[in-house]
């Protein structure tokens, strides 16, 4: 098989058994590999309602058929797939760095983690050979520091680690797995399923060549997208990197302030990627065969936070900056800092810290409650001490940990009407009040909250739409990028380079083809697309997930925005909602209830999870 390694490695960690079986080339073909393939397996190897901190829960590890070639951005990606101890529905992470190269490498397209250790264990991939190996010593231990401890003992500086921090071991809700010390599957808590395995850390060697079906004009295409990667689609990675959106959203006022209170942060020119870069980036870097290198590694050189050192996005900075109110880019390097020592996602971590002001703010906590920490808005001490809590568990970092939705539920006195979340999973740096088109995305999105599975905030930023009023016809488009998107993660090639397939389908099925050497139409690539979305429908409607759960924060429709400028009083309805589901599940075939029905799968060759929803159209 050209592109596939051919082989699933399972990894018992009950019974201390490893076998290997061979790849199922009709998986590959239907479900790509990555996030495509990672969910496919993850519901052959589980059962209906599982808790997702039960060893019955299987932590999925796959490469894609681009991973370990020399693809620009593709060939060092790896994704994780479990079921979330956030949404309780499928969750996915991917990242990027040179873990998944080594990966594939050594032979694998996946790795299936059941059961659970006895006491903390690492596995040890060197080729063909895997051994389960001793973690005492590592537990407590960073993610940084466990790749250390790890090349050292192995004695071997090339060994490719992902590893969990403190926060994985304490089973933190929004803990993340991170290989190369910064590169993190962030978001939906994978982390702290990794960590209810007593699984520390997995550790790889591969030496193994990637064969490639067509390897000269797989050459020519690298070359083309060599010169794309440095062109205009990518400009914005390569020079300020994605702190650039700081002022671009503020400008809009589409940028959530204080969790929510606002839409637009007055002092936005102090957190902008201009004073970042100017000010704190000491050095650019990339993942292995990147032709982008977008990794803005920063430095503080002086104050409070001297020698805190973080890689920032635009996502963290914002979570940390506008929504705690704070405008400190040396505490937000701290803050980061902080994430990646403990392992948690720093995107949820800043907005549960502004989650935690605002109730401080209403009364909802006190300094009693907050172990004497003042958690007002602003407080760039208190937003890093509270960062630290979490990844400790200690005081109301215990409560905090668990995400904003359950620690609402836990503190009460309103706080549900604070947590800013979907299907239990934090949101992103995107005011879903004024960006219509970007709210059907977030609230459909299989994975709750998030902007990386449809992008269709671009619609509402770039102006194509009116943003501030939903129109029915729009799912259309919401659809059609989700499509693409489960394409790019389960091929998988980096989201920071979409840009760059200018001909869309039409790029990716040919680098498809050029890869596996299954000629591939672009209307075939795009029925894969369709294919991997309803098989993340069909899980969640498994895990009981329904319509009631494609929803968004109370504050983004019953809040309108107040601040003067372009946005003000913009909020979603329940009218706006439903006028948005239905507009979805009717272009996505599905019930009104959004179930994919017998048809839909039909069409799409995965007749095999009819019997699923058919139970649940029957119930309904
Ligand atoms: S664009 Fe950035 S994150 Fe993506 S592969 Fe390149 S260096 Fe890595």
């Amino acid at each position: 098989m050209y592109g596939y390694a051919g082989r699933i490695l399972h990894v018992d960690l009950t019974t201390g058994k490893t076998r290997v079986e061979p790849l199922n080339e009709e998986y590959a073909k239907k479900y790509i590999g990555g996030i495509g393939l990672g969910m496919r397996l993850w519901l052959d190897y589980s059962k209906a309602g599982v808790d997702p901190f039960s060893p019955e829960n299987p932590l999925v590890l796959t490469t894609g058929p681009t991973s370990g070639t020399v693809w620009p951005t593709g060939g060092n990606g790896h994704a994780f797939v479990a079921k979330s101890p956030q949404s309780y529905g499928i969750a996915e992470a991917k990242s990027h760095g040179s873990f998944g190269t080594e990966l594939k490498r050594a032979g694998y397209d996946g790795v299936i983690f059941h059961g659970r250790a006895e006491k903390p264990v690492y596995v040890w991939i060197d080729d063909d050979s895997v051994q389960i190996l001793d973690a005492s010593h590592l537990w407590g231990r960073s993610p940084a520091e466990t790749e250390d401890m790890i090349k050292e003992e192995l004695g071997d500086y090339y060994i490719r680690v992902a590893a969990i921090g403190p926060a994985g071991e304490k089973l933190v809700r929004i803990a993340c797995i991170i290989n190369e010390k910064s590169r993190a599957a962030g978001r939906c808590g994978l982390g702290a399923v990794m960590g209810s395995k007593n699984l520390k850390a997995i550790a790889v060697r591969g030496t193994k060549d990637v064969m490639v079906a067509k390897p000269d004009e797989f050459l020519e295409f690298v070359k083309e997208f060599h010169e794309r990667m440095k062109g205009p689609a990518t400009k914005k990675y390569r020079t300020l990197g994605t702190p650039e959106n700081v002022l671009v959203h503020n400008a809009l006022h589409c940028m959530p302030t204080r969790n929510y209170n606002n839409a637009h942060f007055e002092a936005a020119e102090k957190v902008s990627g201009e004073y970042l870069n100017e000010r704190y980036v000491a050095k650019i870097i990339g993942c292995s065969s990147c032709a982008m290198r977008c990794e803005h590694i920063c430095i503080v050189n002086e104050g409070p936070y001297k020698g805190a050192m973080a890689r920032v996005e635009y996502e963290p900075l914002w979570a940390m900056g506008p929504y705690c109110g704070v405008d400190r880019l040396d505490a937000i390097i701290k803050g980061c800092e902080l994430c990646n020592y403990y392992g948690i996602d720093s995107i949820s971590a800043g907005v549960i810290v502004g989650f935690a002001m605002d109730c401080f703010e209403n009364g909802i906590l006190t300094v009693k409650d907050t172990d004497g920490i003042e958690a007002r808005f602003g407080n760039h001490e208190a937003m890093v001490k509270l960062i630290e809590k979490i990844g400790k568990r200690e005081g109301i970092g215990d409560i905090l940990a668990e995400g904003v939705k359950i620690a609402a539920e836990k503190i009460g006195k309103g706080a549900e009407k604070l947590a800013q979340h979907i299907k239990g999973v934090e949101v992103t740096g995107y005011d879903l009040r004024c960006l219509k088109t970007a709210a059907l995305g977030f609230a459909v999105s299989f994975r709750g909250a998030d902007h990386n599975r449809h992008g269709a905030y671009a619609f509402d930023v770039k102006g194509k739409f009116n943003r501030l009023k939903y129109e029915k016809g729009r799912a259309k488009y919401v659809k059609d990028l989700e499509d693409v998107y489960t394409v790019i993660d389960s091929l998988i090639i980096c989201k920071f380079s979409r840009g760059t397939y200018y001909k869309e389908f039409e790029d990716l099925a040919k680098l498809y083809t050029l890869v596996t050497g299954w000629e591939t139409t672009p209307e075939e690539m795009r029925l894969k697309g369709e294919r991997i979305n309803n098989l993340a429908r069909v899980i969640n409607v498994r895990e009981g997930l329904s319509r009631k759960d494609d929803t968004l924060p109370w504050k983004v429709m019953n809040v309108p925005i107040p601040d003067e400028g372009p946005s003000k009083g913009a909020y979603v309805s329940k009218e706006e909602l439903d006028l948005m589901l239905d507009d979805y599940y009717e272009v996505r075939g599905w019930t009104r209830d959004g179930v994919p029905t017998p048809e839909k799968l039909r069409q799409l060759g995965i007749d095999d999870l009819i019997p699923i929803v058919e139970a649940k159209i029957r119930k309904a």
